[in-house]
């Protein structure tokens, strides 16, 4: 049977937007919109070819699959590629968290639950705390735990055989994983952003799930609206479907998705109020840049995470701003976007007006 997973706590109001990070309300029924196979699995082309030789090789050799390392920003996909596995697999997945793991004694308990072959989920694995991550590296290279018993100069040692199972972990921040976590898994790969064709054929899909009748031009607009990313592609359309609901029959055509997406404070490239906010202060309140995260942050009232994992890879993408050194700036192409005159000269030097 393919697993069903949609088992994460309600947010809080202030996360309800559109583009927020994590899950939202907004998602409550995401487990249906979610691929179960390779071949539901849009996009991220490369990734799949190669997973499904290793899946095929592992499978034929009747051994797990080797430890994966997904990262990413958020709502890319990592938790359902999580599940795609197993189900290809044909084994069973026991999803936690990096800050659900308190002690060594946790993880412990989880993995001497796993079934042979099992697959164990750890999202936000760079979160793990040191005592903990020390359990998984007996774990991930000879399928062992080392349970110390007692303290001082009687304690000792006695290792645990486990049964074998896969690790995969996810991570918005490849960059927080110390080194030697990272090099005790074997498959380590990055996810990215999506094309707006990609996300076309999402939204299609999932309006197909969600039995709501949408045209191409409906698709594409909100697609191109989505910065990249499924989870808001998929938020976005049905909330666009209320709209086409309420006001045009139930069908969406492009002119009720960009209607309604106008509606919702979400520009022609998907850009929401924060966004816009963010590189408005860049320009009126540091010249353009480089400004420094924190600084930023505080200026924005944003959390500086925030920043760096849900609204910089899409301006990056966009060209909009460029990460340096001494700090974050913005481009030329910001500044179009943003209607306000480019005047040559970077950083401090940079003034406003034309
Ligand atoms: P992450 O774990 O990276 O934050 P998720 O796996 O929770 O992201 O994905 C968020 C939602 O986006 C899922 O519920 C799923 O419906 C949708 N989704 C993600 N990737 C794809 C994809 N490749 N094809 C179709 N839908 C996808």
């Amino acid at each position: 049977m393919p697993i069903d997973f949609d088992d994460r706590e309600e947010q809080t109001e202030q996360e309800e937007r559109l583009l927020a990070r994590t899950l939202t309300s907004a998602d409550d029924g995401e487990g249906s919109l979610r691929p179960r196979f390779l071949t539901e699995y849009i996009g991220q082309e490369k990734l799949k070819d190669n997973l499904k030789i290793f899946i095929e090789a592992a499978k034929q050799r009747r051994e797990p699959l080797d430890h994966v390392l997904l990262y990413g920003p958020p709502g890319l996909g990592k938790t359902t590629l999580a599940g795609v596995i197993a189900n290809e697999m044909g084994v069973n997945i026991r999803i936690t968290s990096g800050p659900a793991i308190e002690k060594a004694g946790d993880l412990a308990a989880l993995l001497t639950n796993l079934d042979d072959m099992d697959i164990l989920f750890v999202d936000e694995i760079h979160r793990l705390n040191r005592a903990v991550e020390e359990v998984l590296y007996p774990a991930m290279e000879d399928c062992a735990l080392d349970i110390i018993l007692g303290k001082g100069p009687a304690a000792r040692s006695i290792r645990v055989d486990l049964r074998k199972f896969t690790l995969i972990g996810a991570t918005t921040r490849a960059g927080q994983i110390t080194a030697p976590l990272r090099d005790r898994f074997g498959i380590v790969t990055r996810i990215d952003l999506y094309t707006t064709e990609e996300l076309s054929r999402i939204v299609t899909r999932s309006a197909g799930i969600l039995k709501v009748e949408i045209q191409s031009g409906g698709a594409a607009e909100i697609a191109s609206r989505s910065r990249g990313t499924p989870r808001i592609a998929n938020r976005i359309l049905k909330r666009v479907r209320d709209f086409a609901q309420v006001r045009a029959d139930g069908v969406i055509t492009r002119a009720v998705a960009d209607e309604a997406l106008g509606r919702l404070d979400i520009d022609r490239i998907g850009l929401d109020a924060v966004d816009r906010r963010m590189l408005e202060a860049i320009i009126l309140n540091f010249g353009g840049g480089p400004v420094g995260l924190d600084t930023l942050a505080a200026n924005i009232g944003e959390e500086t995470v925030t920043i760096e994992d849900v609204y910089e890879p899409y301006l990056m993408q966009l060209g909009f701003l460029a990460r340096t050194p001494r700090g974050r700036c913005l481009t030329e192409r910001a500044y179009k976007h943003m209607g306000i005159p480019y005047s040559m000269g970077t950083g401090d030097q940079m003034t406003l007006g034309g």
